[in-house]
């Protein structure tokens, strides 16, 4: 199935690339939702956080803090970084070739999560602490 990141990792589609390694590319947001928005995605296709393979985990995130270092230093100055991924239609994900978001922030500039926190009581915390334990995979 067409893939538009798989298109950028293969040249066919243009990109901003910030970064490129032979696992990893990170490249400039198209509809930026601050200044500076980065995704970085690994070159091999994933649909989601099920399909990548755990190896590339770890230079998708190292990637994702060398970027938040480098806008940072940048003169696009961001006081703040937040790391995003949308993992699945219900999480917002709109490209199906996973990809992680440094999105530079900076007080005022609207971008945050909704929701409502809860307090639930600590057996509930416990019970659902074992569901999950029960199923990790190795
Ligand atoms: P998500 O909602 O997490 O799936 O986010 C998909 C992101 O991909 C959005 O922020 C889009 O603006 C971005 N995007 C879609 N197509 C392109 C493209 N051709 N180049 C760069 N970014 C893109
Ligand atoms: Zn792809």
């Amino acid at each position: 199935m067409a893939c538009i990141f798989c298109d950028i990792v293969a040249g066919r589609a243009e990109a901003s690339v910030v970064h490129e390694d032979e696992q990893v590319l990170a490249f400039m947001d198209i509809r930026p939702m601050t200044p500076g928005h980065l995704l970085v995605i690994p070159k091999q296709h994933a649909t989601d956080l099920a399909e990548l393979d755990a190896a590339l985990g770890g230079p998708l995130f190292a990637t994702a803090q060398r970027l938040a270092a480098a806008l940072r230093r940048s003169p696009l100055k961001p006081a703040g970084i937040n790391l995003f991924l949308a993992d699945g239609v219900a999480a917002g994900q709109e490209v199906f070739h996973v990809h992680l978001h440094v999105l530079p922030r900076t007080p005022g500039d609207g971008w945050g999560l909704r929701g409502t926190f809860q307090w639930p009581h600590r057996m509930t915390l416990d019970a659902q602490a074992g569901q999950i334990r029960n199923v990790l995979p190795e």
